[in-house]
């Protein structure tokens, strides 16, 4: 599954639910949410690492 790692060395994998949405697409949640927490805004999503603070920003183009 996808890997999620923080400069500070913190890393965290997201894992597939096993759900779907009515088009086929699966549902995914980070496996530990302690080592990292999740945003979703209007235009992006912002991680940020627990460890170290740090954020980093995922912007949508759509
Ligand atoms: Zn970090």
């Amino acid at each position: 599954m996808m890997h999620l790692e923080c400069e500070c060395g913190n890393s965290t994998n997201f894992f597939a639910t096993g759900d779907r949405d009515e088009q086929g697409r699966e549902y995914i949640e980070l496996e530990d949410d302690d080592r990292f927490s999740f945003v979703i805004g209007e235009d992006s999503v912002v991680f940020k690492c627990g460890f170290c603070g740090y954020r980093y920003r995922l912007k949508s183009y759509e």
